[in-house]
């Protein structure tokens, strides 16, 4: 399959980031700037704004996601989110092993693998972030932490599960830091990660997967990295909170 018949995808990631009134306003904002997207939109919003942006964008072209959720059903789970609660009022993809809770929240491989399995079981698409920091590229450790990331957020995956999932690359050097991988490097990882699905599921699987790339994307640098063979649109962060920016990338990924 050709990156054209891929479909390119751009997830908003809001963090921790918009009351319900600024949600609002934001979604106000978002939904003509990206009303004409030839490529899928999702922003990704706090739990507490979650209701809204469903309820808000209902007959848009948005969609919502969630930035986690729980591997367990329901039970003594203080502060987390099972996966059916959140497509019980309409959310349909979630971010998960995002680097800030793989480095604040003590996320695993093992527990991306949890999430995303419950996530799938529950009818939610995840998307599933991998990337190294500074320190592991500097040391050339690059392959081995992102095919071992892969592997284990994929362990026990079906390829049915693999259809519905999407893979996020973010470097961590490059999250928030204003410092973007080139578009060769954001390539080169994503096909990376397309062959070690290759080899875990089959060509085709890999082929049709659709693969992101994350990191400091704003207007000026979206052009180049979305137009790579294996990034299939963008992750993003800081760019997210303001409509104008969105929708230039969006507008990128349309092409
Ligand atoms: C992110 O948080 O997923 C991200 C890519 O952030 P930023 O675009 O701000 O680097």
């Amino acid at each position: 399959m050709d990156k054209a018949k891929r479909a390119a995808v751009i997830a908003g990631n809001w963090k921790m980031n918009k009351t319900q009134a600024e949600a609002k306003t934001l979604i106000e904002g978002l939904i003509p700037a990206v009303k004409d997207a030839d490529c899928t939109v999702i922003i990704c919003t706090p739990f507490t704004d979650l209701a809204l942006a469903v309820e808000m964008t209902k007959g848009t072209n948005i969609h919502v996601g969630a930035q986690n959720c729980h591997f367990k059903e329901s039970g003594a789970y203080t502060g987390e989110i099972a996966a059916n609660m959140l497509t019980e009022i309409g959310v349909e993809y979630v971010i998960l092993g995002h680097s800030e809770r793989r480095q604040y929240f003590a996320e695993t491989d093992e527990t991306v693998n949890l999430r995303a399995k419950a996530a799938l079981a529950a009818g939610l698409k995840p998307i599933v972030c991998v990337g190294e920091t500074l320190d592991e590229r500097e040391a050339g450790q690059m392959e081995t932490v992102i095919v071992r990331q892969t592997e284990g957020a994929l362990k026990d995956f079906t390829a049915e599960e693999l259809s519905r999932t999407i893979i996020a690359y973010e470097p961590v050097w490059a999250i928030g830091t204003g410092k973007t991988a080139t578009a060769e490097q954001a390539n080169e990882v994503c096909a990376l990660i397309r062959a070690t699905v290759a080899k875990l599921f089959s060509q085709q699987a890999a082929d049709a997967l659709t693969i992101q790339y994350g990191g400091s994307m704003n207007p000026k640098n979206c052009d180049e990295l979305v137009a790579q063979y294996d990034v299939d649109g963008g992750l993003i962060g800081g760019a997210a909170l303001k409509p104008d920016d969105f929708a230039a990338i969006v507008k990128a990924a349309s092409k």
